[in-house]
C-alpha cells in the first residue's frame, strides 16, 4: 500500500468524490410514504497530495455524513469516491485503512474505557499481523514521540487521561499503520480553546514530518484558518464555495460564506 502513495504524482488527487450523494429515510410519517432525508446532495471535491483541505458548514450541513463516505465507512447511495484513483469500494477494509484513517470528535467515545493504552494502540498492529514484540513496541515508542506523550500513559486507562492526551490517543492510533490522509472530523471541538491550539499545532507538525493529506472538518472558520490550503464550504448538503484558503476567507463570492465569516469572530 505504501508502494501505491509512494509513486503517486505529486498533483494528483488522492482521495476524490463525484457527485457523491447520500439519503437516508426520514421518520415515516402518516401522510407521506418512505420520505428521504438528504444529506450529502451532489458533491464534487479533490483532495490533492500533501495538502489540508479544509471543509466547513454549519451543524447538519452533511460534513460527517461526507467523512464517512470518504473514509471508507458508509456507501454513498449515488455517485463515486476515489482512493489513489482507484474506485474505494476495490480496497478490502484492511488495505483501505493503509491510505486513510478517520480521527471523529469525541476523544473519550472513541476509546474502549476498560483497554489501556498500550492494547489500544496496538489493536491496529495486531489486525494488521504485526506480531513481533519489538516490533510493535518500536512503533509504539515512535508513536508517543510523535505525539509528544510520556510512555507511562502506555500502562494507563482512558479516562485518567485529560481531553488533550485521548486526543493525542486517537491521533496515535490512526497514524499506527503510517497512512496517507487523515479525515479530521471537528478534531478540536470537543476541546478547551487553550488545548485546541496545541492539538492543532501538533496536527500541523504531524502534516510535515509524515508529509499527510488531509481534510480537515470544522463547524469554524477560525480553527481552520491557521491549517488549511484551500477551503470548500459546505450548506445544506452542497458545496457553494471551493477554493484556495486565502481567496475564500478574504473575498467570499457566497452569501452563506459571508455570513459564516461574519460569525467566527476571531478572524
Ligand atoms: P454535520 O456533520 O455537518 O453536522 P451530518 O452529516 O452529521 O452533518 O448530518 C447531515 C444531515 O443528515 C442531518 O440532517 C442529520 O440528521 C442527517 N443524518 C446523518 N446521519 C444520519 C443517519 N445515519 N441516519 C439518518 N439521518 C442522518
Ligand atoms: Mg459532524
Amino acid at each position: 500500500m505504501t508502494d501505491l502513495a509512494d509513486k503517486y504524482p505529486r498533483d494528483e488527487p488522492v482521495l476524490r468524490c463525484k457527485n457523491v450523494l447520500k439519503s437516508y429515510s426520514a421518520k415515516a410519517s402518516l401522510f407521506m410514504k418512505t420520505p428521504r432525508l438528504t444529506a450529502v446532495d451532489g458533491v464534487s471535491l479533490n483532495i490533492r497530495k500533501n495538502l489540508c483541505v479544509a471543509l466547513v458548514g454549519e451543524s447538519g450541513s452533511g460534513k460527517s455524513t461526507l467523512a464517512r463516505m470518504l473514509s471508507g465507512l458508509e456507501q454513498p447511495t449515488r455517485g463515486e469516491i476515489y482512493l489513489f484513483n482507484q474506485p474505494i469500494q476495490n480496497f478490502p477494509p484492511l488495505n483501505r485503512a493503509q491510505l486513510v484513517q478517520p480521527v471523529f470528535q469525541d476523544p473519550a467515545g472513541s476509546l474502549n474505557p476498560a483497554h489501556s493504552i498500550r492494547r489500544i494502540l496496538e489493536g491496529p498492529l495486531v489486525i494488521h499481523g504485526m506480531q513481533g514484540r519489538t516490533q510493535r513496541q518500536d512503533r509504539l515508542d515512535r508513536l508517543m514521540e510523535l505525539t509528544q506523550l510520556p510512555k507511562e500513559v502506555l500502562d494507563r486507562k482512558p479516562h485518567s487521561l485529560s481531553g488533550g492526551q485521548q486526543q493525542r490517543i486517537v491521533i496515535a492510533r490512526a497514524l499506527m499503520l503510517n497512512p496517507q490522509i487523515l479525515i479530521l472530523d471537528e478534531p478540536t471541538s470537543a476541546l478547551d480553546v487553550s488545548i485546541q491550539a496545541q492539538i492543532l499545532g501538533l496536527l500541523k507538525n504531524l502534516q510535515e514530518t509524515l508529509k499527510l493529506t488531509y481534510l480537515f472538518i470544522s463547524h469554524d472558520l477560525a480553527v481552520v484558518n491557521a491549517v488549511a490550503d484551500e477551503m470548500a464550504v459546505m450548506y445544506r448538503g452542497q458545496i457553494v464555495e471551493y477554493g484556495p484558503s486565502e481567496q475564500v476567507l478574504h473575498s467570499p463570492r457566497h452569501s452563506y460564506t459571508k455570513e459564516l465569516k461574519n460569525t467566527s469572530l476571531s478572524i
